[in-house]
């Protein structure tokens, strides 16, 4: 008997079907060990920064069985993921089970001839790999540790920082300073609608947009007052390659503007496609894909799409850290065009598959009229040239099989220079132009991948935990720093502007890839960094002062207790007022100014720890929680504002709940008050009416669609396509 080791029990299941007989093949669910809770146990600094690891919680079963059957086994082969994490995995269960001599495979696809053909070219644990790993670990949990602590005395108990959640925070930060300090200025689009010789119509904007209102009425002015002519012409045709299959980083940027998916859930679906065997492995920054891939992909291509949409290409990364894995995201059998078991795993695959057939398509053409009109007057061009540019797709090319990829056509009418124009109607709209705006998921993953901060296997956990951290929230698909992020963010530029800034997390990256490439030693890497950043941090832990004060408060808010000046201070649930005589006086109020009602007991226990219950005021309301936070977690939201959360519609489901507002990672949503038994669920408020085409309830749309079916699969769900 041969045992087979992997990491997760799908990948179990897949493997078992291609190897008959003779293999036993088990999963270690995940990391074994682990670094301890404990930092004094955890890492010896001393010694060479060497980590003690721990069996994990619940992993003695999983160890002792992989023991028992390794002693019967013949051959011991490790076969967890094609990266350092994978590389670790295997490592901790050769060390934890007492593996002789374990056989190391690695493929990046699970498929019967990938995995077939590994199993024929087994190697060792590769050190460096491991040891990559490992010093990641060991840095993230000191810098962790350290930070934390500090700001725990400087800032707030229970608040954490990390070397890569906080350059992902500063640059939110950053784009937030920039917003706030950003002056709108105003400016005027000018657009008239002109009737050609045949009686078609056509809209054409002014190519200026003034920025003074006496200019606008002056151009339409004269553009009232005078006659039109078309003045030129001009046809171009343009072209729209395909882009680059996908990497880590362009999957969750695609996936998260066209389906709408979180870094992380499409990880975590990505993980499951690939461990059915359907995708290639999901964490890559590579573009390669394998010569064994490409012609199926050829053939795909002239099979559906005929000979001339084929362009066969090649791509090649800028990233100049080699990362393990060495192909693009794809699927691993063209000919499935929908696979997968869920309906987001669908959606996902159909993704993948569109983008990586549209890789190896031909460009577009597009066709591009540019029509510029101008008036006739004496005076010859007094007003700026109004015009509208036409887009037609001659030859759809790559877009055949990416059609979500297409954009608006503009179809213009038959016209000729020299035409004559009436002009119908014109008329001037009054804008002002718009601070940058917010980063999305998917901009942050964007920007984090160009400064070169994070990895593959990294940017979705990045933007994980800075929201799990309460520093940023997510508002419909804008990240939103907190006020806690501002002043944690705030402290580390002020103090550890070196360590949180782009130039150094991205030579800690190159560091540890040199590890992984055998060209850096792990103890001097890590010697070189701790000694002067735990040195920098004891200075720190000195010579600043415990944030308590975050300025002085609007004057004419005056304590509403003694009538005292007050001053702004951080709470868990964001910036208020304080007396600035606490603690002798406890005279406090909400950031705006209003009165804030102090906590309260309830008179209730806690049901978790038999604490006190206090109600208090926060960001979204009042709130339950345990005096004995941060120790118990317990949360509940109050009555009144349970009373609020109602809707008054009933649960169309198990017909016993009451739909109640619910706020959630994504934002506000509803779903049954019968939670957990009945899951039922709707992105927007229920209008209490049902739709008539299908009987689902009917919730609250947008300005041009206010009502619309809670059900995506009817018409009803999308109104205005349906006229
Ligand atoms: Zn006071
Ligand atoms: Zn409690
Ligand atoms: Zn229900
Ligand atoms: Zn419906």
């Amino acid at each position: 008997m041969n045992l087979l080791i992997v990491e997760s029990p799908t990948k179990t299941k897949t493997i078992s079907k291609y190897l008959k007989g003779d293999y036993v093949v088990r999963a270690s669910v995940g990391h074994i060990r682990d670094l301890p809770k404990s930092n004094k146990k955890a890492i010896d600094i001393a010694g060479g920064f060497i980590p003690h690891y721990e069996i994990s919680k619940g992993k003695e079963k999983v160890v002792s069985e992989i023991k028992d059957l390794a002693k019967k086994a013949k051959e011991v082969i490790l076969a967890t993921d094609p990266d350092r994490e994978g590389e670790a995995i295997a490592w901790h269960i050769k060390e934890a089970c007492g593996l002789k001599k374990p056989k190391r495979i690695v493929f990046y696809e699970i498929t019967e001839n990938a995995v077939k053909e590994a199993i024929k070219h087994p190697r060792n644990i590769d050190e460096n790999l491991r040891r990559a790993q490992e010093a990641r670990r060991v840095l993230d949990r000191l810098v962790g540790y350290d930070l934390s602590g500090l700001i725990w005395k400087k800032v707030r108990y229970g608040l954490s920082a990390g070397r890569v959640q906080s350059p992902a925070l500063r640059i939110i930060m950053e784009r937030e300073r920039e917003i706030r300090a950003f002056i709108p200025e105003n400016y005027w689009v000018i657009s008239g609608e002109f009737e050609t010789e045949n009686k078609d119509k056509i809209i054409l904007t002014c190519e200026e947009e003034p920025k003074d209102e006496k200019e606008t009425n002056h151009i339409l002015e004269l553009a009232r007052a005078n006659p039109w002519k078309i003045i030129e012409i001009k046809q171009s045709e343009t072209k729209r390659s395909p882009r680059a299959p996908f990497t880590t980083s362009t999957l969750q940027q695609t996936a998260s503007s066209r389906l709408g998916y979180s870094p992380s859930r499409t990880m975590s679906i990505a993980q499951k496609l690939y461990e059915q065997g359907l995708i290639t492995y999901m964490r890559t920054d590579s573009l390669n894909v394998s010569k064994e891939a490409l012609p199926q992909i050829y053939g795909t291509i002239e099979k559906q799409y005929g000979k001339e949409y084929l362009f066969p290409r090649i791509y090649t990364s800028k990233s100049k850290s080699a990362q393990e894995a060495h192909e693009a995201v794809r699927p691993t059998n063209f000919n499935l065009k929908s696979a997968g078991h869920t309906d987001e795993q669908k959606k996902l695959y159909k993704l993948i598959w569109e983008r990586t057939i549209s890789s190896q398509m031909a460009d577009a053409k597009l066709l591009k009229t540019k029509v510029s009109a101008n008036i006739i007057s004496e005076q010859q061009a007094i007003i700026p040239n109004f015009s509208i540019i036409g887009s037609i797709t001659v030859f759809d090319g790559w877009l055949a099989a990416d059609k979500a990829a297409h954009g608006e056509e503009t179809q213009i009418p038959k016209l000729s220079e020299g035409e004559k124009l009436k002009l119908l109607n014109i008329e001037s709209q009054g804008k002002q132009t718009e601070p940058p705006s917010r980063y999305t998921e998917a901009g942050l993953v964007k920007e984090l991948e160009k400064r070169e901060i994070g990895r593959p296997s990294t940017y979705a956990t990045i933007i994980k935990t800075i929201q799990d951290r309460g520093y940023v929230i997510k508002e419909g698909k804008t990240l939103l720093p907190t006020d806690t992020g501002d002043v944690v963010s705030t402290f580390l530029e002020n103090n550890f502007s070196q360590y949180i800034s782009d130039s150094f997390t991205a030579e800690m990256e190159n560091k540890l890839d040199e590890i992984a490439e055998g060209k850096r030693k792990y103890e001097k890497m890590l010697k070189d960094f701790y000694t002067p950043f735990s040195k920098e941090v004891k200075v720190k832990s000195k010579t600043t002062e415990k944030i308590t004060n975050l300025g002085e408060a609007d004057e004419k808010y005056k304590c509403p207790v003694c009538g005292g000046p007050m001053i702004i201070k951080l709470a868990r649930t964001g910036k208020f007022l304080s007396c600035a005589k606490f603690p002798e006086c406890t005279g406090a109020r909400k950031i705006d100014g209003s009165i804030m009602e102090g906590p309260k007991e309830t008179g209730e226990l806690c049901p978790q720890c038999g604490g006190k219950l206090i109600e208090r005021e926060g960001r979204f309301g009042k709130f339950i929680s345990c005096a004995n936070y941060p120790k118990c977690k317990f949360i509940k939201q109050s009555t009144e504002q349970e009373a609020k959360a109602k809707t008054g519609v009933n649960c169309p489901e198990c017909k016993k709940g009451e739909i109640v507002e619910r706020r959630g990672r994504f934002g506000l949503f509803y779903s049954c008050s019968n939670y957990p038994e009945c899951k039922f669920a709707i992105k927007a408020k229920p209008t209490g009416k049902i739709c008539k085409l299908c009987g689902s309830l009917m919730m609250e749309g947008t300005k041009t669609i206010p009502e619309r079916c809670s059900n995506k699969a009817c018409p009803n769900h999308n109104p205005h396509k349906t006229k």
